[in-house]
């Protein structure tokens, strides 16, 4: 379907940006999944090229380009021709804005120009062994000690925990269930260590770790924004983070599409292509309905972001649909492949195993529904508040 939210320089910056993913990423790609993790040089040549952290200020090296179409298109072009293994959407989309929107000048100063040319990975580490829906379970701690604050705890599920050179830790900071404070822990402080790289069912070029600190010095320069408010500063950049999950989970099942449309016209059985079975045939259309309706909506949430009116239940519900069509496309995919489909080799296969964690990571499918609901003025929270 014609998509009407492009401008002739969005396609221009697609065609540079295929070409990137093409001639960078895909040649690695393979190679990235046996290691486990991308190699480092490919943030220093997306930074090259413009592509991390395009909307940050020209003062810090960025291009000032503050349109989420810019960042939709790389993750678009990466689905496409690269790995979803490359997390760039983390590193420029995810982490970076809470180092942009909470940093001092000083820190944005310090920060932002590696992350910009990619000198610089980020991560962030809110999830912990026993608390990852519901972060105010979390127990990893912060106690302020005048110059510094002394962290400890354990971390996991931490994508680019390995690699990253900066990770933002979040840390309780006080008895109240939602004291939190966010600290940037950078690489090579005494006390933080690096745990297992963690085997996944599927993004096995994306390293996904546990990571420990154990009485952290982290100094007060690296405290961002106030230690107290890290609950609200997690819920600002949440429609966000869930707008990015929903952009680049439609991505990837428009690919799933097209490579199983491509596969049923091919493959024979019975002396006819199998895309030319009434169940193949039903199965693609009512896919193909259902991607253009949900590109649409995500298309549409996109405008919202820009002039700064997503609502957190819209970005939800972009979420929420386009990580449950991912789902259902790459098993149709497989299925409509047959055995190819479960042969590694295939595309889909991988993808099938990449898309399940769409519908669990930056809010599972089951919070989306609650954040919607609650929108809809039927919060339970309201009950043991008010009896
Ligand atoms: C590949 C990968 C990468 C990740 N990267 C990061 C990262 O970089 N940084 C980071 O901090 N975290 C990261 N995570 C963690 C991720 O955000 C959490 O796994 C996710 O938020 C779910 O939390 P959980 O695993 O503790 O599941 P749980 O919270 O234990 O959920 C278990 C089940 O209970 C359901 N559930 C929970 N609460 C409710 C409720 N109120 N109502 C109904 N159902 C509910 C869930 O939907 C789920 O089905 C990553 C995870 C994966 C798998």
């Amino acid at each position: 379907m014609q998509r009407l939210i492009f401008e002739p320089e969005h396609e221009a910056f697609r065609d540079s940006a295929a070409r990137f993913f093409t001639n960078e990423v895909a040649p690695h790609a393979e190679r990235w999944r046996e290691q486990g993790h991308v190699d480092r040089e490919i943030y220093r040549k997306a930074g090259a090229q413009g592509y991390l952290l395009p909307w940050a200020d020209e003062a810090y090296g960025g291009l000032g380009i503050d349109d989420f179409r810019y960042e939709q298109i790389i993750m678009e072009e990466n689905a496409r021709h690269g790995d979803p293994g490359f997390y760039i959407h983390l590193h420029s989309g995810l982490v970076a804005p809470y180092l942009n929107g909470l940093g001092t000048d000083e820190q944005k100063a310090r920060w932002l120009p590696g992350c910009i040319t990619g000198e610089t990975i980020l991560a962030v580490a809110m999830t912990e062994p026993g608390a990852g829906s519901d972060l105010a379970g979390m127990k990893a701690k912060a106690e302020d000690r005048g110059d510094h604050w002394l962290l400890n705890g354990s971390k996991t599920y931490i994508s680019n925990g390995q690699i990253a050179d900066l990770v933002i830790v979040a840390a309780r900071t006080g008895d109240a269930r939602h004291s939190l404070g966010l600290f940037v822990v950078e690489a090579g402080m005494e006390g933080f260590t690096r745990g297992r790289r963690l085997k996944k069912m599927g993004l096995a070029a994306q390293d996904t770790s546990e990571l420990f600190f154990s009485d952290v010095k982290v100094p007060k320069a690296n405290q961002l924004g106030d230690p107290l408010n890290g609950f609200r500063y997690l819920s600002r950049f949440l429609a966000g983070e869930r707008l990015i999950a929903a952009a680049s989970a439609i991505a990837a099942a428009q690919v799933a599409f097209d490579l199983t449309l491509e596969y049923v016209q091919e493959r024979r059985a019975f002396g006819r292509p199998v895309g030319m079975f009434q169940n193949a045939r039903f199965t693609l259309a009512g896919l193909r309905a259902e991607i253009d309706a949900i590109q649409t909506f995500v298309d549409q949430c996109v405008l919202l972001y820009n002039r700064g009116e997503l609502t957190s239940e819209l970005a939800a519900e972009a979420k929420l649909l386009a990580s449950e069509t991912e789902g259902r496309m790459t098993d149709a995919g497989v299925q409509l492949h047959g055995g190819a489909g479960y042969m590694d080799e295939f595309r889909i296969s991988r993808m099938y195993t990449d898309a399940r964690v769409s519908r669990i990571f930056a809010g599972s499918s089951e919070i989306m529904k609650e954040i919607i609901g609650r929108g809809l003025g039927l919060d339970e929270r309201k009950l043991d508040r008010d009896g």
